[in-house]
């Protein structure tokens, strides 16, 4: 399922840069996430970017939009076709 960003927001800014979907933007109050653009980090990642790097650990997952690990990996390549995102280079070795 998407992520999504909750009141206990901070503004600090250091989740959105991480995001390799673009998903992340600055809302009217706080930091928000595009549930169409999130995938959890599948396809690039093994664990949530935003969550890992979030200081006050405020990205839970939106029970209200419920998706499967395969649902994400079709949104994933979904988002590689429309150029939304670049497939992420492994750095391991
Ligand atoms: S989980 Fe990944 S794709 Fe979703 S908002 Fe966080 S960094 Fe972006
Ligand atoms: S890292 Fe966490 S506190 Fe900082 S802007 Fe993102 S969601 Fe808000």
């Amino acid at each position: 399922m998407a992520l999504k960003i909750t009141d206990e927001c901070i503004n600090c800014d250091v989740c959105e840069p991480v995001c390799p979907n673009q998903a992340i933007y600055q809302g009217e109050e706080i930091f928000e996430i595009d549930p169409d653009l999130c995938t959890e980090c599948v396809g690039h990642y093994g664990e949530p970017q935003c969550v890992e790097i979030c200081p006050v650990d405020c990205i839970p997952k939106d029970e209200n939009k419920p998706e499967t690990e395969a649902e994400l990996m079709l949104k994933y390549e979904r988002l590689i076709e429309l150029g939304q995102t670049t497939p992420t280079q492994s750095t391991e070795s």
